[in-house]
């Protein structure tokens, strides 16, 4: 069994302590907003207090908006800025939208979804705007490698970017070559996107699978829980799973006081091979 008590990791320079397993939320609203806003205060409910979503993700922040409702304290709220919108002027209005839409005053943090055309500069000098006026609390970027990371931080200096958020599972693993080193080499969180691949969790069936549901066997958790906790060793990196409905939120949040030993990291890497590392940083 899994104690279910949620471990925290210090996000950024911030000094905050966020839940290592958090809630996504693109997609989340299948056409069911009661069920969508249901799974997100489960996992509420049961530490997963970081919250992702995007302006890019339809209604997403119209579902995230219901779900915090009369409980903004408890929750660790991320949004993005679409890199078409991330001039100067546009990142602010943006944000306005975002938290106009989600019913609060502020982010706890402000991503740029990927890089676009407007120069680093601008796109820094509104987040730091944003950050003075106490609308954001920290912020980062989004599907950044390593030459991206040290562009930016040359433009932002140190203690500056919180955050980059990356896809990472067990079949992409590239970060580990120089996403992860870099991060926690300047003390910023990575937080691990489409942990279950999106849709290509692997079969239960399939080599890998059974790898995994043995591990799941012997502490009484899930192959998806040992998934999360496998992606979530590094101390740098947190995760955000998407679940639309109450019982896959509660089994995600299970994943929260789940610790691998080291023989159990060497099978699932083994199972589930690192790779080279690819010319570009795969996203979705
Ligand atoms: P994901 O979390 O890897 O997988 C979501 C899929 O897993 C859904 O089909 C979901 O089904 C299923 N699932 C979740 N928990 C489950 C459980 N306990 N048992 C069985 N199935 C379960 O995919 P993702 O949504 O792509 O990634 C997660 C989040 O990362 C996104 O929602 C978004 O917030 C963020 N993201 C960011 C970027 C970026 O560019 N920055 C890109 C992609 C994603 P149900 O929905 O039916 O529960």
């Amino acid at each position: 069994m899994t104690d279910n008590a949620m471990q925290t990791k210090v996000w950024g320079a911030t000094g905050t302590r966020v839940s290592v397993i958090g809630q996504g939320t693109w997609y989340i609203d299948h056409g069911n907003h009661a069920a969508a806003v249901g799974a997100l205060q489960k996992g509420l409910d049961l530490g997963m207090t970081h919250i992702d979503t995007a302006e890019m993700y339809d209604d997403a922040e119209l579902v995230v908006a219901d779900a915090i409702k009369g409980r903004r304290d408890e929750v660790f709220l991320v949004s993005k800025v679409l890199p078409n919108n991330a001039s100067r002027a546009g990142t602010i209005k943006a944000a306005e939208r975002s938290l106009a839409r989600m019913r609060t005053d502020r982010m706890d943090c402000y991503l740029l979804h990927w890089r676009g055309g407007y120069a680093l500069e601008d796109t820094v000098s509104a987040f730091e705007q944003l950050k003075k006026d106490g609308k954001i609390l920290s912020w980062g970027v989004s599907n950044f490698d390593a030459g991206d990371l040290q562009e930016i931080y040359e433009v932002a200096g140190k203690g500056k970017i919180a955050c980059n958020q990356v896809l990472y599972h067990l079949k992409k693993r590239a970060i580990e070559h120089s996403v992860i080193p870099w991060c926690e080499a300047h003390g910023v969180t990575v937080t691990a996107y489409s942990p279950f691949g999106h849709s290509d969790f692997p079969a239960p069936k399939s080599e890998g699978g059974q790898v995994l549901q043995q591990i799941a066997a012997a502490h009484g958790a899930s192959p998806r829980q040992v998934a999360l906790a496998f992606l979530t060793r590094a101390p740098a990196v947190v995760t955000i799973p998407k679940a639309s409905s109450a019982a896959h939120a509660a089994e995600n949040a299970g994943a929260g006081g789940l610790k691998l030993s080291a023989a159990e990291i060497a099978q699932i890497d083994k199972a589930f091979p690192r790779g080279r590392e690819p010319s570009h940083l795969p996203m979705l």
